[in-house]
């Protein structure tokens, strides 16, 4: 059923750093929930010599929230972030893209590194923490590094992180009081289902004008981006309806979608530019 792979179990994150750097280029893979990499290995997508297995690093687990400051463990799940109060309070999106993610079974075990290290375009996690302005941080043996989630991809399922780094940890900061920051997942079911159209959406407005605008796209290019230009032309302005049509067709443009089986490119642009022109207008009204 799978190639030949040894197996390794480590009980710290320093074992952990330890087992996979000694194969120097040819790096193990971590392993975390396996919802992926299970999945790949049974296909033969994935051909690891070595696996090492992070169920038993407790460095890995655990939420913080800090006056400032959340950080959560690469390890945490999307079930930890669903049943989490906190979450739901201060990364309203995050909470949302939790309870939409998957059925019961993989809620339990899939986690946000792995979320994040999958590389897949359509990574529900990936555009609510792109919205929350995360940052990543990548430990190896040798030294840590943080990286915010916007400079983390490179390409399609090719990213900064070196073969002997984990994700230890995704941090990002408190969201102010006036902010609104919010999901939606479009599939073509309610559940269980792969994203056709996700977009993240963080307003922050002092006196009516918009401050900070942070709109993220999934499974419109071959990567979770933002959205810039439509950020930049809300940011100083009123949301009027005007600046919010013209922020929705900068997002389309933004986007370079593909067809597959689960919809047209040219729908998922026109579900962009209505999706993005709809949280914004929701974001205005709650605001307001
Ligand atoms: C039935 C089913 C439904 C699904 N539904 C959804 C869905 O609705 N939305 C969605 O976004 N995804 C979905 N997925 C995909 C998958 O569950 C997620 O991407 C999940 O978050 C992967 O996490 P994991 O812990 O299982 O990762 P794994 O499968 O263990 O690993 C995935 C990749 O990440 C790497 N990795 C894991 N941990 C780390 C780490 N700490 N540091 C560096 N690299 C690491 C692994 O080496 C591997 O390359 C689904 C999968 C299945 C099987």
């Amino acid at each position: 059923m799978y190639t030949p792979f040894e197996l390794e179990m480590p009980r710290s994150l320093a074992d952990a750093l330890d087992a996979l750097g000694k194969g120097g280029d040819a790096a193990a893979t971590p392993l975390a929930g396996g919802t992926n990499l299970i999945v790949d290995l049974r296909a033969k997508r994935e051909r690891p010599d070595r696996i090492v297995g992070l169920g038993e690093v407790a460095e890995l687990k655990g939420m913080e929230f800090g006056e400032d400051r959340i950080s959560i463990g690469g390890a945490t799940t999307v079930s930890d972030l669903l049943h989490s109060p906190e979450i739901t309070e201060a990364a309203p999106s995050l909470a949302e893209s939790a309870r939409l993610f998957a059925g019961l079974m993989v809620r339990n075990t899939a986690t946000v590194a792995g979320n994040i290290a999958c590389g897949s375009p359509a990574a529900d996690l990936v555009p609510p923490l792109l919205s929350l302005d995360a940052e990543v941080t990548l430990t190896s043996a040798a030294a840590t590094r943080r990286v915010p989630l916007d400079e983390y991809f490179l390409g399609y399922r090719r990213d900064v992180r070196r073969p002997d780094e984990l994700i230890t940890r995704i941090s990002w900061p408190r969201l102010p009081a006036s902010s609104v920051n919010t999901f939606y997942k479009l599939a073509r079911r309610k559940g269980d289902a792969i994203t056709v159209t996700g977009v993240a959406v963080t307003i922050v407005a002092a006196g009516g004008i918009c401050t900070r605008a942070r709109i993220a796209l999934g499974a419109v290019a071959p990567v979770v981006l933002r959205a810039k230009e439509a950020e930049s032309g809300l940011e100083g302005r009123a949301l009027t309806p005007a600046a919010i049509d013209e922020a929705a067709a900068a997002a389309a443009r933004a986007a370079s979608p593909i067809d597959d089986l689960r919809a047209s490119a040219e729908y998922r642009l026109h579900t962009v530019e209505a999706l993005v022109r709809r949280l914004v207008s929701q974001a205005r009204d709650r605001l307001a």
